[in-house]
């Protein structure tokens, strides 16, 4: 396995699912993790699993100011950060683009699109000022297809996407990489509590029904871990599918 020793690394959406997953792993690769979520009590419980390697840090990456202030914490606590994982997303409804609400469109533009951008702007400069760095955003086979997830969370991740690839070009020559990884249908807890609208659930369904296997958020922070660390040194730009095929059918 590649070392991590010496790096910090700050995951967004670490307290849940596949966040969570990544903090574990590059913790347990040796790096020092700065663990963000919007709730402070899941954050503080997977720093609390890592042990003296992580720094909890509670913040909303939709926040202009929570984000100035997460990018100050890892900076006081840890110095730089070397790898920066993009993951905290939300969900849509499924809802087809006639049906969206205005309200759930913006919402799911802002965390998962703009958090994902208001965090990169955020790391960016330290990055630069340190020599380089690694991203690694996680997208979604929604970020590459348009009937894996509604209009809003489709739209949202096909962003992260372009987003990727411009940091990706933008600083290449600055010792910086950026990736993202599209994971398919993975047992998290990002549905819980949602109410499906039914028309979108019955005409997305056939696309979903192709993702037979639900992958383990291990199996994300794996590719995670490849994509950030020195093995992959001149992979920048890539949109990876992780998700057993699904992309293939
Ligand atoms: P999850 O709900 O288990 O974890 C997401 C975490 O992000 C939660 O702890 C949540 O509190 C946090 N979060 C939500 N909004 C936030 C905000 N504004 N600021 C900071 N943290 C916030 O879900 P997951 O499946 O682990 O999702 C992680 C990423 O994977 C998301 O970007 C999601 O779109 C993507 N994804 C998931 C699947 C899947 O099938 N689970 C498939 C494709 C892509």
């Amino acid at each position: 396995m590649t070392s991590f020793d010496t790096k910090v690394c700050l995951v967004t959406g670490a307290g849940s699912g596949i966040g969570r997953a990544m903090a574990l792993a590059f913790a347990k690769a040796g790096a020092r993790v700065v663990v963000c979520d919007i709730d402070a009590g899941s954050a503080g419980r997977t720093a609390a699993e890592i042990g003296d390697a992580a720094v909890a840090a509670a913040a909303d990456v939709s926040d202009e100011a929570s984000v100035a202030a997460l990018a100050e914490t890892a900076i006081e606590a840890c110095g730089r950060v070397d790898v920066l994982c993009n993951n905290a997303g939300i969900m849509d409804t499924m809802a087809l683009p006639a049906d969206i609400t205005v309200e759930q469109w913006e919402r799911v533009l802002r965390v998962n699109l703009t958090g994902t951008f208001l965090v990169t702007h955020a790391v960016l400069p330290h990055m630069l000022s340190q020599g380089g760095g690694a991203i690694v955003n996680t997208a979604s086979e929604a970020g590459i297809r348009g009937g894996a997830a509604g209009a809003a969370y489709t739209a949202s991740k096909h962003g992260v996407v372009g987003l990727t690839k411009s940091v990706a070009w933008a600083y290449a020559k600055d010792g910086i990489r950026c990736n993202a990884i599209l994971p398919g249908p993975t047992m998290t807890n990002i549905a819980d509590g949602t109410a499906f609208d039914p028309a979108g659930a019955a005409r997305l369904g056939p696309v979903l029904a192709l993702g037979e296997r639900l992958a383990q958020p291990e199996q994300m922070a794996e590719a995670a871990l490849f994509l950030a660390s020195d093995a992959a040194s001149f992979v920048n730009g890539a949109i990876v599918p992780v998700d057993g095929g699904w992309s293939a059918a």
